[in-house]
């Protein structure tokens, strides 16, 4: 059994993104920038929204945060989303969900120019996921990738099993999973036997948002266990959707919680806005 080390993978990428910043700003004086807005006072994103801009300062990117009061109206940040929109040194917004329940989320990220939707959450961009074409991947699942191409971890013709079917991660990992020529199955609360569909997985990708769902019995010999999860167990310790202590030694390869899945995300973030400022100044690679 090997542990994923998503810390280790998540630095190179981030060092490699370093780099072309560098060069970016050298050759062309550009230097990408990244606005993170948060709404309300929910302090696991206040966490979220801390460690991006820290990513961004490592980075060598210019980070801006718009943190609005939780009784903030729809107009207000809508005008907010469109000011970025025009802003000419921003090149990526991420406004950072959940939103307090009075504001609709949906019509806040269609009003982000899909130009600077770095999250990859927009109609056109996940339309563009779809069909293979895409500027941006969405950074949980594009991460995810990168940790099995990053262990050599092979996807083509494999038993894919994503538990989970949400438009951030489910969803979009099951077809990237299917663009990388998987055979992918998606489970979720309808699912019946899901502990002997989990138990048919090459590769079993979890992102249910509980504490240790998966047990050893839904794990096939050899499986490479994929735990997107970031849950709290009964002593509010951070923990994972899989049951990791006795799942870990069925597996060929496994990523803990901490230290897995969650800093690929925010390396993602950091590749798709260094990606986003080379678009919009016409720079290819
Ligand atoms: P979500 O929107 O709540 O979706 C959860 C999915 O799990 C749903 O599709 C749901 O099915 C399914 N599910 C729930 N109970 C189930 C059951 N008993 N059997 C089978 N499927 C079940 O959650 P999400 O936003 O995708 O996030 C999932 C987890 O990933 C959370 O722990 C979240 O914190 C974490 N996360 C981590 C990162 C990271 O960077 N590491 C990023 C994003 C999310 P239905 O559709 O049928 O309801």
């Amino acid at each position: 059994m090997q542990i994923i080390d998503g810390k280790k993978v998540s630095a190179q990428v981030k060092e490699e993104v370093k780099n072309q910043t560098l060069e970016l700003k050298e050759k062309h004086g550009v230097t990408p920038g990244l606005a993170v807005v948060i709404v309300g006072n929910d302090s696991a994103s206040r966490v979220y929204v801390n460690n991006k801009k820290k990513a961004c300062e490592a980075v060598g990117f210019k980070s801006e945060e718009y943190a609005l009061p939780e009784q903030t109206t729809q107009e207000e940040l809508l005008s907010l989303v469109k000011t970025l929109n025009e802003k000419p040194d921003i090149n990526g917004i991420l406004v950072q969900l959940p939103l307090p329940k009075h504001l609709d989320d949906k019509a806040v990220i269609e009003a982000i120019n899909p130009e600077k939707d770095v999250d990859a959450f927009h109609a056109v961009n996940v339309g563009k996921i779809m069909l293979g074409e895409y500027d941006f991947l969405p950074c949980t699942p594009a991460g995810v990738m990168e940790m099995l191409h990053s262990y050599d971890i092979p996807v083509s013709g494999k038993n894919c099993v994503v538990i989970g079917r949400s438009n951030i991660v489910g969803k979009p990992m099951a077809m990237l999973l299917l663009h990388e020529n998987g055979t992918v199955t998606i489970c979720h609360s309808r699912t019946k036997n899901l502990a002997e569909v989990c138990s048919q997985a090459d590769i079993l990708v979890a992102a249910v948002g509980k504490p240790k769902f998966v047990t050893v019995d839904m794990v096939k010999e050899g499986a490479v266990v994929i735990d997107v999860g970031m849950d709290r167990d009964e002593n509010g310790k951070l923990c994972g959707d899989v049951d990791f202590e006795n799942v870990k030694d069925k597996c060929s390869f496994i990523t803990p919680v901490p230290g897995g899945v969650g800093p690929m995300t925010i390396a993602t973030l950091m590749k798709n806005t260094l990606k986003a400022a080379k678009l919009q100044n016409n720079i290819s690679d």
